[in-house]
């Protein structure tokens, strides 16, 4: 790789800045000064290393609009996402600072048995781009709180939003709690093969393998959120309008680029008709452009790479003989416009894998069983949603999926556990199992 790494605004493809690549042999003498400050963070009371990130975390609020943009120019989405996720980070930092400290005191486990959550030592936090601040921070903040040093590896699409996060974060920190390499998967590698205790990461199922395997000789502590292929079924009691709804804004919303967005949907064939109409008129309200354009609510997608790759699942779905309601095989450079395709097969990459992009995907079925069994065929398990009446619960009980939703998206609120089923992930995060994931348990006779 080059000594740079430039980022460029998706929408354009203009220069925005550039960072310098962390060299990889210089990767085991970060990690060795990370154990180093590892020693005075972990001696700290635990309310001084929260009141210390409350103290950082409050660093961020005076650059919260500027962060946003950043977040928009760089990654691509509408500026109104973009500060939702900010604001979401900037507000949630002390609160869940807060719960992981509440999760991780001692308790007695009878007799005279206490069990303790002690520091791992030194986290890698490795990061996927789609959200740039929210991912980096659901790992981080439980990482510190729990006493390890972090060294942080961004994606190597958003470098400077992840920059701009972690040097106003270290204004407050100690020198070498927090520190940031920059570069690709060749750095990603590096520090997963380094001296690190745990491993926290957020990305692809193909990587989150890559790094299971690359951890194993001395099985490292592992968190991965991977990937998803979220399916949605749509019972012929639904409420058409709100499912709807859900549909196409949980397919296209952030471009598509969501690990939890639907992926494909399941409807009755009793309304599918009015399913799909609504569906399209929806789909078509939707609005493609940079993130400053009035009204835009569909962004670029992330890189040409990625762009081929929607399309190549458009393609198959038109070879297949699938049918197109809205959008088609032809789609501008740098965008895909929402797209609504219907009668998806098995065989078609839009089934069978993560598309992640602006693509509403339906099947029609005539036996809700076989829908159950085609929203179960996938290696993927994160969310899964159903939308009906009262036999609504019955098929949610039926899903493999870490997080089910019914009649509403998936994605636990406060205190409810981040977590994917199957291949979409191993461990978890959020909630005091989650939290307890970044601590080694010890339990001590006293
Ligand atoms: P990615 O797996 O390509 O990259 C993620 C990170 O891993 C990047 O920082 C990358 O540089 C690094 N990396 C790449 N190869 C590596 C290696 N061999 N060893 C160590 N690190 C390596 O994913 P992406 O394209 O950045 O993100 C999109 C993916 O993330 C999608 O699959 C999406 O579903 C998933 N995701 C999941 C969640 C969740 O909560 N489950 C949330 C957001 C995104």
């Amino acid at each position: 790789m080059a000594t740079k790494l430039a980022s460029y605004d998706p929408s354009n493809g203009e220069l925005l800045g550039e960072v310098d690549v962390t060299p990889v042999e210089t990767i085991d003498g970060i990690v060795a000064s990370a154990h180093a400050a590892a020693i005075g963070w972990r001696r700290l009371k635990i309310r001084e290393r929260v009141a210390m990130l409350t103290h950082a975390y409050a660093h961020l609020e005076p650059i919260k609009d500027e962060l946003a943009i950043m977040v928009s120019r760089e990654m691509g989405k509408d500026l109104r996402r973009a500060s939702g996720e900010v604001r979401f980070v900037v507000s949630k930092g002390s609160a869940i600072a807060q719960s992981v400290m509440a999760a991780l005191q001692p308790r007695n486990a009878g007799g005279n048995s206490w069990v303790e959550y002690k520091p791992l030592g030194v986290t890698a936090v490795i990061s996927p781009w789609n959200y740039p601040v929210a991912m980096a921070h659901n790992l981080i903040v439980p990482s510190l709180v729990a006493g390890n040093t972090v060294v942080f590896k961004p994606s190597e699409e958003t470098p400077l939003v992840a920059q701009a996060y972690a040097e106003r974060l270290n204004e407050v920190l100690p020198p070498q709690v927090l520190q940031t390499i920059y570069g690709d998967g060749v750095q990603g590698q590096a520090l997963v093969e380094s001296d690190v205790n745990m491993i926290a990461f957020t990305g692809s199922q193909a990587t989150g393998k890559k790094i299971m395997a690359s951890s194993a000789s001395n099985l490292k502590r592992l968190v991965m959120e991977l990937g998803g292929n979220d399916p949605l079924i749509v019972m012929s009691d639904a409420d058409i309008e709100q499912a709807a709804l859900f549909a196409v804004a949980n397919s296209v919303e952030n471009a598509g680029q969501m690990c939890i967005a639907t992926e494909r949907i399941y409807v009755d064939e009793k309304i599918a008709e009015d399913f799909e109409k609504r569906v399209t008129e929806v789909a078509a309200s939707y609005k493609v452009g940079p993130w400053d354009m009035e009204g835009v609510n569909i962004g670029p997608i992330i890189n040409a790479r990625q762009h081929r790759n929607v399309i190549e699942h458009i393609e198959d779905a038109a070879a297949k003989g699938a049918r197109f309601l809205l959008g088609g095989v032809e789609q501008p450079e740098r965008y895909i416009n929402p797209t609504v395709i219907a009668d998806i097969t098995p065989d078609m990459l839009l089934e069978e894998k993560e598309t992640f992009g602006p693509v509403v995907a339906i099947s029609r079925y005539s036996d809700i069983d076989e829908a159950i069994e085609r929203a179960n065929r996938s290696s993927y398990g994160l969310g899964a949603v159903v939308y009906g009446g009262e036999g609504a619960n019955a098929v949610a009980d039926e899903l493999e999926a870490g997080m089910v939703g019914v009649n509403q998206g998936v994605g636990g609120g406060g205190e409810a556990p981040w977590v994917g089923a199957k291949q979409s992930g191993y461990g978890f995060r959020n909630s005091p199992e989650g939290h307890r994931q970044f601590a080694q348990v010890r339990v001590v006779n006293r």
